[in-house]
């Protein structure tokens, strides 16, 4: 019996999200951990791998944790480096800013602190380009997790997720490439892909991912849904039509619930049809993790 379904590996932060105008809220996200949680609230068990520090940013992520069910045995909880922060403002003009703390834990963990016994123990790991773009050193232990993955025969999913302000864009395609390289099921966003890749039509940009090895991708399009490849076969599928307010982490909506369907055994095209209208029900509130539904919402939106 595995102890772990779904193992996401990567960067816990705690982010300040501007809501509405003149109001902030804070909250905790980190791409992986919201997948972890978009997963945990449609029945998966999920669990996340990385390290927080011993401060009050990590206490939040490990209470969120426990109230959401995502299993944080092998997160480390570090006393000599800080919980990561991202702080992000919003101009009036929709500029957007946003600064992230250097030397966070997460950026320290490397090859050799990638368990294993912990990755054998998952059926799927979820990585992503944000917790390569950390660091060299997060870098690499992505990558370990990719091989160990593979070694131990657990299913290895992508999101490229890319964040250019973090690094070069030379750096990161040439990362993101190699990591697809040992990705089973790679799911892109539509602007990174159109930056990795150097095309725009949604058809080459999964040509071109599926050259690199992953048997299935599944493109989001934002409001215009998702484009779903394999190699014999592809399917655009239309958004899920809502009363969309706020589209922050609709992709990592995506990426929970269509790793949880797959687990489920379903094909990844109706795997994409659930995530479609998880995401969808994921932008109908504020922030990444408060709208994201659960099992029951879901499973009646989809019968409605
Ligand atoms: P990312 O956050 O990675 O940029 P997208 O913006 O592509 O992700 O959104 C991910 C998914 O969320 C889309 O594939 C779609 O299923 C859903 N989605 C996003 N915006 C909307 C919207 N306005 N209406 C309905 N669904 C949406």
């Amino acid at each position: 019996m595995p102890a772990l379904d779904i193992l996401c590996l990567g960067e816990p932060l705690a982010e300040l999200n501007e809501t509405e105008a003149g109001r902030f809220t804070l909250g905790c996200g980190g791409d992986v951990s919201n997948v972890a949680i978009a997963a945990a609230r449609l029945g998966a068990r999920s669990g996340v791998l990385g390290a927080i520090g011993d401060d009050a940013f990590g206490e939040a992520l490990t209470a969120l944790w426990d109230a959401e069910g995502v299993d944080r045995a092998h997160m480390s909880v570090d006393r000599d480096a800080p919980t990561g922060i991202y702080f992000v403002t919003h101009g009036p003009d929709g500029h957007r800013f946003s600064y992230r703390r250097a030397g966070s834990a997460a950026s320290l963990v490397g090859p050799d602190r990638i368990l294993a016994e912990a990755i054998a123990a998952t059926r799927i790991l979820h990585a992503s380009g944000i917790s390569q773009a950390i660091s060299t050193t997060a870098a690499d232990g992505v990558f370990a997790a990719l091989a160990k993955a593979r070694d131990a025969g657990v299913v290895v999913s992508y999101d490229t997720n890319l964040r250019l302000k973090l690094w070069p864009l030379a750096r990161a395609r040439a990362t993101i490439r190699e990591a697809l390289t040992l990705t089973d099921v790679a799911l892109p966003g539509l602007d990174d892909a159109a930056l990795l890749f150097g095309v725009e039509d949604p058809d080459a940009i999964c040509d071109a991912v599926l050259a690199l090895g992953p048997k299935v991708v599944a493109l989001t399009l934002g409001a215009h849904g998702c484009l779903v490849a394999t190699p014999e076969r592809r399917e655009r599928i239309a958004a899920h039509p809502v009363r969309a307010v706020d589209a922050t982490g609709a992709g990592d909506a995506f990426d929970g619930a269509f790793l949880t369907s797959y687990l489920e055994g379903r094909d990844p095209f109706a795997a994409a049809r659930r995530a479609n209208v998880s995401a969808a029900l994921s932008t109908r509130g504020y922030g990444a993790i408060p709208p994201l539904p659960r099992r029951t919402e879901l499973d009646a939106e989809i019968t409605r």
